[in-house]
């Protein structure tokens, strides 16, 4: 072992033999290193989304919905100055309640009310000059703060008459459910720390016109946010349907096929390509789905084809319209007797918006699947870019991206479809690879997508190709 100092090293014979075993020893751990990297598997769960569920807490969302149906009435209209009546005292509520998670967390919430002011005249649902004022807490991404997802509710509520601003309007499913989700996604989510920045957002103005959510979109827009989702949350409390079905162990998720503007290449590729079905948005909610199923054994989400209810609305739209993807979230069974109704009694029949009618409990499983949701995608390595495709008249599948600069990331992996199929039904893990050839699989009957995966098992939303492979490439 001793190597004599004064015996130069070039001149000892055994040097270069040893040099030569160390470097083939070094260059075998790493070849084998990564064989194994691109072989093995990443983890399948993520163990801490259990955790997540576990912390949800039905009682306080059953607190919160109280509170916010206790103001009497949120009508965006309403009287701003009480202290214990209407919007204004709403959303103070709101924003104080965001302040107190976030000094839980050493401030790791920046709390903020964002507005947009309405004029006189410019909606038939607002007479008068109003602000529509959201409440907003970011939780700052710790490697990409502008890439942000996002969960919101809504703040104000209506009843029979959209400009009565005055009576009873407790909006306790519609939609104080969804805010009181958002505030407890904030309470159990700040006590961990993500790679992108996750907003929790109540939104105002909805019942009139979609407001609050034009405004923060639009704005998002200007800033250059890349929001790589929104999940609007707007009705998760009522299971008991007005076609008579209880039903606890569903939800729905709308999404639209694809973004609102096509341009004449999205046409084009659609038609020739594939893709009508296959936009950012629907892709958020087969993620929704996937989660679903990974991680809940009692819950399954319904996929409905379209943007919202037959001609109603919701506040993923003002996103959607600004090209950003974004699902609604509600119960499966509605009942409109609860819904938009002045309180009272007729023939025997009890309409009202009511807290008699939530389930605090369905409520807070739709806000665990949202919880997990925001965290997946908080915690996947950025998606891939410049995905591409090719293989026509050809038995093989070529898919080709550019690589993703992202510490986390473990791999990629491959998805495939039936074109009819909903869900993505194969896959294939393909480690570091940009350019993945899938042999024997036919170009025209599948739909295909890409995602990156971490180390911590959670992959990016799924990318769908919308480039040809060049030929000479
Ligand atoms: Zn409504």
């Amino acid at each position: 072992m001793n190597i004599s100092v004064d015996t130069p090293k070039y001149k000892n014979p055994c040097f270069p033999l040893v040099t030569r075993f160390i470097l083939s020893v070094f260059f075998f751990v790493s070849f084998t290193a990564n064989v194994y990297l691109q072989s093995v598997a990443p983890p399948f769960i993520d163990s801490r989304m259990y955790n997540i569920i576990d912390k949800i807490s039905a009682d306080r969302i059953e607190k919160d919905i109280r509170t916010l149906a206790g103001f009497g009435t949120r009508h965006t209209m309403s009287d701003t100055t009480s202290d214990t009546r209407g919007i204004g005292a709403a959303r103070r509520w709101i924003k104080k309640e965001m302040e107190t998670i976030s000094s839980a967390c050493n401030n790791c919430l920046e709390v903020k009310y964002h507005k947009g002011l309405v004029k006189a005249g410019e909606s038939r649902r607002i007479p008068e000059d109003t602000w529509i004022v959201n409440v907003m807490a970011i939780q700052r991404g710790k490697q990409f703060p502008n890439k942000y997802i996002i969960m919101s509710g809504d703040i104000d509520s209506r009843i029979s008459d959209p400009l009565n601003y005055t009576d009873d309007s407790p909006g306790a499913n519609d939609n104080a459910s969804g805010m009181a989700g958002v505030l407890e996604a904030a309470r159990v989510l700040s006590k961990y720390d993500f790679s992108c920045s996750v907003i929790y957002v109540g939104l105002s103005g909805e019942e009139q016109g979609l407001y609050g959510g034009k405004f923060l979109a639009k704005d998002a827009k200007a800033d250059r946010w890349e929001i790589l989702g929104v999940l609007n949350n707007d009705m998760i409390g009522n299971i008991s349907g007005i076609d008579g079905v209880v039903d606890n162990t569903t939800f729905r998720v709308f999404s639209e096929p694809n973004p609102p503007n096509p341009t004449e290449q999205d046409q084009i590729w659609n038609r020739f390509y594939g893709g009508e079905v296959d936009g950012p948005s629907r892709q958020l909610a087969r993620y929704v789905d996937m989660m679903t199923d990974k991680y809940t054994t009692n819950l399954k989400a319904k996929m409905i084809y379209r943007l919202d209810r037959f001609g109603r609305g919701g506040h993923h739209r003002p996103f959607n319209d600004e090209g950003f993807p974004g699902v609604r979230i509600m119960e499966t069974h509605e009942n409109y007797n609860q819904q938009h109704q002045d309180i009272r009694t007729e023939d025997g029949i009890k309409y009202g918006d009511v807290i008699e009618a939530v389930n605090f409990d369905y409520a807070a499983k739709l806000t665990g699947v949202n919880a997990i949701c925001l965290a997946g995608i908080a915690w996947a390595p950025a998606a891939p870019t410049l995905v591409m495709i090719g293989g026509a008249v050809k038995p093989s599948t070529r898919l080709k991206w550019d690589p993703v600069n992202d510490k986390e990331l473990m791999g990629y992996k491959i998805y495939w479809r039936d074109t009819t199929s909903p869900q993505w039904q194969y896959s294939k893990y393909v480690g570091m690879d940009t350019d993945v050839t899938l042999k024997n699989v036919v170009i025209d009957n599948y739909l295909f997508g890409v995602t990156a995966v971490g180390k911590n098992g959670n992959e990016s939303i799924v990318v769908y190709p919308k480039t040809l492979i060049p030929r000479r490439n």
